[in-house]
């Protein structure tokens, strides 16, 4: 989103956000959990009344259990009402308020790791809110507003004082990015860890000093191995989990004990089957997003894993804690000349919207790709050039055959992966 559109969206986002009585986050973070546990049941009340005074599903489905707002008073009454899904809420007008346009919402797409984006509505409270986190996250690290941020992204971390394309990373490429850090006055880096791994690598390669005050990683899992080359070769990593469907929120604080869980921003339930697992077990994240108007995320289910802890933080902050994050995981494609960041190439190919259903990119040899495409009538050759055009603008030396597929297959765990290694 451009600066000045941006801009617009957060202001008004401030401004619905104290139309129902938004907390102080700053003061949110210390408050008892007893406080928190309030907040949510306000916050809580509130959105189940609107959705089932607006939302289709859920007005029919609180009728159909014989269920009325009043019965929703806190996080155990959530059980009282099923949970939810991409799958079901993916083009299902059922799931928007009636009166949505009162909460200026736009539609965005995630990507995810299932091949097929999902779009759903957003709006200015939920930016402001995701901003408004982010930032206190940040602060954890201790970040402030004159700071400046390099990130590595693909495109889908819009926020950053220095915007540095991940997609794929050659060492040419990574040696302009070390110049313009330079240059650029930095004193943070953010990115998905993969991408800060990759250029970690290459910045103890070359043998050069690159160490700034931390890294913010985010949007997927980070797994061990980065973390210790990113800390030593980068800052040390303060490590957030998040996504706007849901308005999951997670961040570390500077003690490392886990991720502290936004209580005053979702109500978090880990799950399994229809039941909630104990602490300690390891559960699916399940999120009441208590910010959204336009198309209310209620108990719906991501594709994350984690496991929740009863641990206090020695920081003394009551939010509770995540001892364990299993999220999306990237595979990357290393070609002769670059490396593909496997998940952010996937959404470069999604944000050309062309008419498929879904697709997966297979890494066949260190210089060829095959593209398996499950496509929609519309499909031309036009559309083949367009993904070629989006890869070889990165790696004009690679090979791209396409496969038409009715179906893209699974991996044995059942998972959808929209890029598959060699
Ligand atoms: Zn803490």
């Amino acid at each position: 989103m451009p600066g000045m559109k941006r801009a617009l969206f957060l202001m008004l986002g401030g401004v619905q956000f104290r139309n129902i009585g938004g907390p102080n986050f700053d003061k949110t973070q210390w408050a008892s959990e007893k406080e928190l546990e309030q907040l949510q049941n306000r916050l809580l009340q509130r959105l189940i009344t609107h959705a089932y005074s607006n939302v289709p599903f859920w007005r029919r489905t609180m009728r159909e259990r014989g269920l009325t707002p009043e019965d929703i008073k806190n996080t155990k009454d959530l059980e009282k009402l099923p949970m939810v899904d991409k799958e079901m809420m993916r083009d299902n007008p059922q799931f928007i308020a009636k009166n949505s346009w009162r909460y200026f919402p736009h539609r965005i797409y995630s990507g995810g790791s299932t091949g097929r984006a999902f779009g759903y509505l957003i709006t200015p409270l939920v930016t402001y809110c995701g901003r408004e986190y982010m930032e206190r996250g940040f602060s954890w690290a201790g970040w402030e507003r004159k700071d400046r941020i390099a990130t590595l992204t693909g495109g889908g971390l819009g926020v950053g004082d220095l915007m540095l394309d991940c997609v794929s990373m050659s060492d040419k490429v990574m040696g302009g990015y070390v110049k313009r850090i330079r240059e650029g006055n930095i004193s943070f880096y953010r990115g998905v860890p993969t991408a800060l791994a990759t250029f970690a690598e290459y910045v103890k390669k070359e043998g050069l000093d690159m160490k700034k005050k931390a890294v913010f990683t985010t949007s997927e899992m980070l797994f061990p191995t980065h973390r210790k080359l990113i800390n030593e070769v980068l800052g040390t990593c303060f490590d957030g989990y998040g996504a706007s469907d849901g308005g999951s929120s997670a961040y570390e604080c500077d003690r490392h004990q886990g991720w502290h869980i936004a209580k005053d921003r979702f109500i978090l339930e880990l799950t399994k089957g229809e039941e909630l697992v104990p602490v300690g077990d390891e559960g699916i994240v399940t999120c009441t997003d208590l910010y959204n108007y336009a198309m209310p995320f209620i108990r719906y289910r991501s594709n994350d894993l984690a496991v929740a802890s009863d641990m206090l933080c020695e920081c003394g902050r009551s939010l509770p804690l995540l001892s364990r994050i299993k999220g999306r995981t990237t595979d990357v494609i290393r070609t002769d000349s670059t490396v593909f960041n496997g998940t952010e190439l996937a959404n470069h190919i999604l944000g050309l919207e062309l008419p498929m259903v879904a697709f997966q990119i297979v890494q066949k040899s260190r210089d060829e790709l095959r593209i398996n495409v499950h496509k929609k009538e519309q499909w031309g050759s036009e559309h083949e050039k367009m993904i070629m055009d989006a890869i070889l603008r990165y790696d004009p030396a690679l090979v791209i055959e396409f496969e038409y597929v009715e179906k893209i297959a699974k991996t044995p765990a059942g998972k959808s992966r929209y890029v598959v290694g060699s």
